[in-house]
Parts: C-alpha cells; sequence; structure tokens
C-alpha cells in the first residue's frame, strides 16, 4: 500500500469538531487506499500555556523536565485523534515519540531526530492499523523525552514521511498554503502553487512559522514531496519542491518578518585579536541565539560590536556579558528590545542585481530608518523599529509585484 504523512496542527485539533472534521479527511485518504501516519500537534495556546507553567515554576529550569511538561499537549491531541478515527470506523492507533522510537539528540528543548524506527508501525499497518503520531517529541540518547523546538511537529511529519517512505507529506494548517507574505500582515499576499525547497528553507528561518525550518530541511534533503493546505476547505495548497519544477519565476518570491528581535550593542570595546570570540563565547554558552552580527572599528582602537537576538534571550545575554566585562571591558551595553526583521526572499536574486537598493529605497520611501543589514545569495534582511513591522512588509511586497490585484 502507498503510505501518506497527515499532519495536523494545532489550531485544526483545537477541539472535538475540528479534530472531527481533520479524522473525516484521513478517512478519505483511507479510502483512497493509503496506509496514513497522522501527526498531530497540541491543541492551540497549550504549549504556550505548558511552557509557562515551566517558567512560573523554575526560572533557570533543568531542560528535560521542561520537555516532559511539554510534550503533554501532543500526547492528548493522539490520543483524542486515534479515539475519533475509531468512531469513524478507521482502525487506528496513537504513537508517542518514545514508543515509535523517534530517536534525538541530547539537546533538550531544541533536539534533532537522528534516527526513526518504523518497523513496528509498518508492522502494524499490514494489520490494518493506521498510526497517529505525537508531533514535536522524541526520544534522547539519555532515555528520556525530548522535544523538537517549537514548531517542531512539522519536522516529525517531514521526518516520519522520509522514514516510511511516503508518497507526500501533507501539512495541515490554518491558512490555505504558502504565501508570499504572512497574510495576517499583508491582506493582499496571493497563494503561491510551488515554492522551492531553498526558498521555503530562508523564508522559515527568516519567520514564515508556517513550516518549522528543519522540516524544511529535511524535505529538501530526503525530497520529501510537502504539500500545505487548509485543515478547514478542499482546494489544494502549496507544493514545496525543486526549484526545476517552477515555470514562473518572481525576482522576489516572498517577505518574512520576525516581531520579537532586540538589538544589543557593546560600545567601545578594545579592539585586539579574538575580541568577537570573547563576546559570543559567552553568549553561546548561555545559550544565546545571535542572528544578525556587525562590528564598526573605530579609529581610536575600540570597536562598536552589535548583534540581534530574539528578545526572550536579553536577559540571558545581558548576563552572559555582564559576567564577562571584567574581560571585555566595554564602555556600555546598550540594548533596544523594540525592533523587528524583515526580509526579501527569492532565488531569482542569484541572476538579478538591485534587489538591495529597491528594498532600502523603498524603506527610505516609508519614513523607516535601516539598523542593521545582513544579505545572503537569495535574501536581504534588514533590522527596523517594530512600530514598523507592518508598514515594512506591506511596502516592500506592494514594490517587488507580490500583490494580489
Ligand atoms: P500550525 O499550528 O498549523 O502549525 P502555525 O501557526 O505554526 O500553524 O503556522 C501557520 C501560520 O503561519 C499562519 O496562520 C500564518 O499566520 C503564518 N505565516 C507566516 N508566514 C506565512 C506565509 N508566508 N504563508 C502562510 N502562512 C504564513
Ligand atoms: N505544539 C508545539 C508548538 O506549539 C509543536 C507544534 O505545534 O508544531 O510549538
Ligand atoms: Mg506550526
Amino acid at each position: 500500500m502507498p503510505r501518506l504523512v497527515m499532519k495536523f496542527g494545532g489550531t485544526s485539533v483545537a477541539d472535538l469538531d475540528r479534530i472531527r472534521s481533520a479524522a473525516e479527511k484521513v478517512r478519505r485518504e483511507v479510502e483512497r487506499g493509503y496506509d496514513v501516519a497522522v501527526v498531530v500537534s497540541a491543541r492551540a495556546g497549550e504549549t504556550d500555556e505548558l511552557a509557562g507553567r515551566v517558567r512560573a515554576t523554575s526560572t533557570l529550569y533543568d531542560a528535560r523536565e521542561y520537555d516532559t511538561v511539554v510534550a503533554a499537549g501532543e500526547q492528548v491531541a493522539s490520543g483524542l485523534m486515534a479515539l475519533t478515527l475509531q468512531e469513524i470506523g478507521v482502525p487506528a492507533r496513537s504513537w508517542q515519540g518514545w514508543q515509535i522510537p523517534i530517536h534525538t539528540t541530547g539537546a533538550h528543548g531544541a533536539a534533532r531526530i537522528l534516527e526513526i524506527e518504523t518497523q513496528e508501525m509498518v508492522r502494524k499497518f499490514g494489520e490494518g492499523l493506521h498510526a497517529v503520531v505525537s508531533g514535536f517529541q522524541g526520544i534522547g540518547p539519555d532515555g528520556r523525552i525530548s522535544t523538537l523546538g517549537r514548531g517542531g511537529s512539522d519536522t516529525s511529519a517531514v521526518a516520519l514521511a522520509a522514514a516510511l517512505g511516503a508518497e507526500r507529506c501533507d501539512i495541515y494548517t490554518d491558512v490555505d498554503g504558502i504565501y508570499t507574505a504572512d497574510p495576517r500582515i499583508e491582506r493582499r499576499a496571493r497563494k503561491l502553487d510551488k515554492i522551492a525547497y531553498e526558498e521555503m528553507l530562508e523564508l522559515a528561518s527568516l519567520g514564515a512559522r508556517v513550516l518549522q525550518t528543519r522540516a524544511v530541511e529535511l524535505a529538501m534533503r530526503y525530497k520529501v514531496r510537502l504539500q500545505v493546505l487548509s485543515s478547514f476547505g478542499d482546494q489544494p495548497g502549496t507544493l514545496v519542491c525543486d526549484e526545476e519544477e517552477i515555470v514562473e519565476q518572481n525576482v522576489v518570491s516572498g517577505v518574512a518578518h520576525v516581531r520579537d528581535e532586540a538589538k544589543i550593542t557593546l560600545l567601545k570595546v578594545p579592539d585586539r585579536p579574538g575580541v568577537a570570540a570573547a563576546i559570543f563565547g559567552p553568549l553561546a554558552d548561555h545559550g544565546v541565539n545571535v542572528d544578525m552580527i556587525v562590528q564598526n572599528i573605530g579609529a581610536d582602537g575600540m570597536t562598536d560590536m552589535t548583534f540581534s537576538c530574539p528578545t526572550d534571550e536579553v536577559a540571558r545575554a545581558r548576563a552572559a556579558l555582564e559576567a564577562a566585562q571584567g574581560a571585555l571591558r566595554y564602555r556600555e551595553l546598550v540594548v533596544d528590545d523594540e525592533v523587528a526583521k524583515i526580509s526579501v526572499v527569492g532565488i531569482g536574486m542569484r541572476s538579478h542585481s538591485g534587489v538591495a537598493r529597491t528594498m532600502f529605497s523603498a524603506l527610505a520611501a516609508e519614513g523607516i530608518n535601516i539598523k542593521v543589514i545582513t544579505t545572503s545569495e537569495i535574501k536581504v534582511s534588514v533590522l527596523i523599529d517594530r512600530k514598523y513591522m507592518e508598514l515594512a512588509v506591506q511596502a516592500l511586497h506592494q514594490t517587488f509585484g507580490l500583490a494580489d490585484d
């Protein structure tokens, strides 16, 4: 029998009615002759609530216990989905990450999948039993529950599709595909029929949370046919595929944003070999995910170092840098936690110059000041004041001709 992975996100399993309509979609595929592995997220809001309870209990929490708590939402959803399938005549059982097992690294809270043992699940398919798998979770080398980072159920689904040799991995969510910008910010965003793995990888890593970055990485590596579509309708979604499959290609395919960024500057650090390592070493040791980095060298043998990180890591960054003050001897530490990151992405940039200039002019025309810039072969990102975030997304979307007129 051909196999199919169907993943349902938080809003798609938010209540019993929605679980029932998701189960109907599963039944339809079962009737088409597929062995189905359903991957579920926790009910919308549940993981946030569980994570909040961990933080309220312990500020510098033990990441293994964090995983024990936050993985619970998926366990409930998988049981309810299996029961619902049984109720509508689809034989199914739930599987937790450790039961399959889905082996991961030991980086609790941000683990990576190493291997999935599918033999038992495949044997059960042979008995006519479909699978409902808790997304987001696995088992670490320490034998304890691990989780894959926020949005990680997408990665569970793609990894399972690769391990099962599934014909497709369908990601059902609360939008009907991948858009040229987050449709919640840009109402004129256009749904794409297809998008290249590489572009989706950049968009995901630059904030388009519709797919977890790691999920796209795995889909690209294992050539998983990945489709994003709506749980609530029956329209076709967006296919993530090789760029050769895409006929029409804009220079820019999409605009992404990250709302909660912070910009941290160390002013007047004595400039000497090893200064960058001395700054970013302690930040890494404190688990701070540094994103953009800019260094300005002054004529006086001093340097200013600026970097960005998520706002909820500012406290840890500050603690790391204050502890290193003796060694670094910077004059001042300045935090601006009211910034956002806006990026434009497109594989067409490889063969077209001038995207950065067009982007900067469009932002200038709206009176938006750029604080930090980074570029790669297929993207340009800027940090700006958060209050201009929506305006910037809309202006760039318009400038690059992405709007749905
Ligand atoms: P799920 O719980 O189903 O995993 P998510 O909230 O993680 O859903 O992802 C879906 C959301 O991603 C959408 O509601 C949308 O607001 C957001 N999103 C951001 N960028 C895009 C984009 N380019 N295309 C579609 N959705 C996007
Ligand atoms: N429930 C987890 C989260 O909210 C995983 C997911 O939804 O993909 O991050
Ligand atoms: Mg998600």
